[in-house]
């Protein structure tokens, strides 16, 4: 079966989960009770994993119902531990190792060396603070960050082993994190913008994303022609262009067409719900 998407898309996979078409990039997968994505053959086996959590299988109460991953938005820590457990083990990574951020919506990479591995896992106090982004070389070290409709966005050179991950809302796209996480990868890891793999998750699209009038033209006058549609961003392409621009082939970027405002049922949205939990996109090498 085909899909609609255009030959830049990646694979003409088309799944149905209910009554929701999911995007030709990605595919559901379910382990035990817990549902989430990964990319549709586009990764050398064994090579790198690549996953974007849904809302479903975790122990989380409302409004944090319920795989709900991040422990700053209210939630009970237990929860946020046992379905990181869960999730982790469904994914086949280690929890002890997850490296996470105390993200801020700025565009700061950090490297994750040895020193920082496993930082945040269990606790939000741990986390590498002050940060958006993370970038590693290091295997079986998963890097993590944690959404609920902000763009996550992640590159992956095969050549060089290496990885980067980035949390972009609104600030962090103004700001250019896209840019700032392919030039960090050329920079500590001499990757080459031609040879990385992009994969841009779930995330919220224009259809949900009206702004005000101060917002729309902020971005106006950064991205121009970009912006195109009246009132109404879209966070996704804005950074797809980015990668672009700091030299990923658009061939390479992989980009989800799921909007987690219109998909609350099985994302956090919130634009959506307010008070809500977070879903996690994750990178490691294998
Ligand atoms: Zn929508």
């Amino acid at each position: 079966m085909r899909c609609e998407a255009p030959p830049t898309a990646g694979l003409f996979i088309l799944s149905v989960i209910g009554s929701i078409k999911l995007p030709c990039e990605l595919r559901l997968e379910r382990r035990e009770d817990i549902s989430f994505f990964v990319p549709s053959n586009l990764l050398p086996e064994g090579s790198v994993r690549v996953v974007f959590s849904t809302r479903k299988g975790g122990v989380s109460p409302p409004p944090y119902e319920s795989l709900n991953l991040a422990f700053h938005v209210g939630d009970e820590e237990a929860n946020v531990l046992e379905n990181r457990r869960v999730f982790c083990s469904a994914i086949g990574l280690d929890l002890g190792r997850l490296t996470t951020a105390q993200q801020v919506h700025g565009s700061k990479i950090a490297v994750v060396g040895q020193d920082l591995v496993g930082r945040g896992a269990f606790d939000e106090e741990t986390a590498i603070p002050v940060v958006d982004g993370l970038i590693t070389n290091l295997t079986g070290v998963p890097l993590a960050v944690f959404l609920a409709d902000c763009v996550p966005i992640v590159l992956f050179d095969p050549l060089r082993r290496a990885i980067g991950i980035a949390h972009a809302g609104w600030k962090g796209t103004h700001s250019g994190i896209a840019l700032n996480l392919v030039e960090s990868l050329v920079g500590v890891f001499r990757s080459r913008p031609e040879n990385l793999l992009a994969f841009v998750g779930p995330s919220i699209r224009s259809c949900c994303y009206e702004v005000d009038a101060e917002l729309f033209q902020m971005f106006k006058d950064r991205f121009r022609g970009e912006v195109s549609e009246q009132g109404r961003l879209d966070l996704v392409m804005l950074n797809v262009r980015q990668l672009k621009r700091g030299g990923v082939f658009q061939k390479n970027i992989h980009f989800s067409r799921l909007c987690t405002a219109c998909k609350a049922s099985l994302f956090f949205s919130h634009r959506a719900e307010g008070q809500t939990g977070r879903q996690a996109a994750i990178v490691a090498l294998l």
